[in-house]
């Protein structure tokens, strides 16, 4: 790899003193004889990024073994430090944009912002001077469906489609192998792709990424994360969470008023989280109407002395009407398992909000006490919101770094804000599993706190 001069991100870290548990990630470049030694790169940046830069992740002592959080550090060892790499504008890029043909492609369920981030990379592509760039319909689909054709993009077709929520180019799941989109990349010639989707996409563009290498094309995979879930490891936030969360505040608020104007009224709101309930944390924290919250990471019984029927019962007496919470992925011990998968080979979840509905009025009728239970649902219309300003502006930062993440030569990556700098990291560190809510967190206590609710076990 060193011969061919690629940046080589293992470099950046041969001269730094050794820390304990310092973070180092490895190479994610692509290996091409072109690549040869980068050329200037014709379009002004406002200053360029070194590819030496690099923004500290996390720093924090912990004067004991015990505080909160400490477990994820070796016996000892007291310190943890974990640097990434600074994204940005390289001064040097290893494509002649007159030879770029890039291609977009959105993948998995929606999210507010893919259209925001779509506008973004084609916007900064022609900037660079890219003349030919495509969006791929439906997902990976489309790079093999007969029926599905590319879509050409320019800073007009996307001029004005983050005002909409959606994405411009649809999506999908499921779909070809990883050789059958290699292949049908190699005869469009597409040599700069561009990936949009959480964490299934994502393990399918770092197989492309393997397999483009494996053929000795020169070919760069660039992903940005989509989860409305902001359950991607390291990342502070993913684009499109903020919106979730207002949006799933509104639908509390509606919960709450149903609640609160009935005799005996109970407020039940489902919201996304499969393996992660910060939606549902976060938006029971905001809303401040939320009594219960329930999420993945959270074991409860809904019977005995200390389940949630119980503490219901308690609030109804005590203020008249309650609101629960509920992550699609809480509870899932509580029903009957499916074994159903979808298109993607992800397993098709029980429907945790409908079974607490019904066991909430089977609960109170049994008792003989009134109880009026509305449920909500509004995962639809909220992954269909248009992006709010916080996600519009992360979404146009990831979109502009995707596009130099991918002309300074840089595959297998993707792009994140990490302590509020804007990053790259190679795609395997974040996909390994799911970030998840820490049940010993602060912010999870903090919930606690702010609903009032008791442990249901
Ligand atoms: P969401 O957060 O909406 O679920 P996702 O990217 O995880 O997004 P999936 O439906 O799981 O959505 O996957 C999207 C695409 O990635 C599908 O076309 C699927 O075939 C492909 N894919 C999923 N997992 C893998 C994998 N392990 N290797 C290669 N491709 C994969
Ligand atoms: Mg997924």
């Amino acid at each position: 790899e060193r011969r061919f001069n690629i940046p080589h991100l293992t470099d950046i870290f041969k001269d730094l003193q050794p820390i304990p548990s310092t973070f180092c990630l490895r190479s994610r470049t692509p290996v091409s004889e072109d690549f040869a030694d980068g050329y200037p790169s014709d379009a002004k940046w406002h200053g360029y990024i070194n590819n030496n830069d690099r923004v500290l992740l996390k720093v924090i002592h912990y004067s004991s073994p015990t505080s909160a959080g400490a477990e994820c550090i070796g016996p000892g060892c007291t310190w943890v430090e974990q640097w990434v790499h600074r994204a940005g504008p390289r001064e040097k890029i290893y494509f002649k944009p007159e030879k770029v043909n890039a291609a977009i492609v959105t993948c998995g369920g929606l999210c507010p912002g893919l259209n925001d981030v779509i506008r973004q990379i084609v916007i900064t592509l022609e900037i660079y001077g890219v003349k030919n760039i495509v969006g791929i319909p439906f997902g990976y689909r489309g790079f093999t469906d007969k029926g599905i054709k590319e879509m050409p993009l320019t800073r007009k077709v996307v001029q004005n489609i983050h005002l909409s929520g959606g994405s411009l180019l649809g999506v999908s799941r499921g779909g070809p192998t990883t050789k059958e989109i290699v292949d049908s990349m190699e005869e469009r010639g597409i040599n700069m792709l561009f990936v949009l989707g959480g964490n299934g996409t994502h393990a399918g563009a770092n197989a492309i990424h393997d397999e483009v290498r494996k053929r000795r094309m020169k070919v760069v995979v660039v992903g940005v994360p989509k989860t409305i879930d902001n359950d991607i490891l390291l990342l502070d936030k993913t684009f499109g969470f903020d919106t979730a969360v207002e949006e799933a505040q509104r639908a509390i608020n509606s919960a709450y008023i149903e609640a609160h104007s009935a005799y005996h009224g109970v407020g039940l709101v489902k919201l996304m989280g499969r393996s992660s309930g910060f939606i549902a944390m976060h938006a029971s924290l905001s809303s401040g109407q939320v009594d219960i919250c329930l999420i993945p990471e959270v074991p409860f019984h809904l019977h005995g002395p200390h389940g949630v029927l119980r503490h219901l019962k308690y609030l109804l007496d005590s203020k008249g009407s309650a609101v629960i919470c509920v992550a699609e992925g809480a509870g899932q011990n509580l029903i009957q398992k499916t074994n159903a998968k979808d298109a993607s080979g992800n397993m098709i979840l029980g429907d945790i909000g409908v079974h607490i509905q019904q066991e909430i009025k089977k609960y109170f009728k049994e008792i003989g006490i009134p109880a009026d239970v509305k449920y909500i649902d509004p995962t639809y219309m909220i992954r269909a919101v248009r992006a709010n300003a916080s996600d519009g502006i992360l979404c146009t930062v990831l979109g502009q770094n995707a596009v130099h993440g991918a002309f300074a030569g840089y595959s297998g990556i993707t792009v994140g804000i990490c302590n509020t700098h804007y990053v790259y990291f190679p795609i395997p560190e974040v996909i390994s599993y799911p970030k998840v809510v820490d049940p010993n967190s602060r912010m999870w206590h903090r919930c606690l706190t702010s609903t009032g609710q008791p442990d249901f076990i």
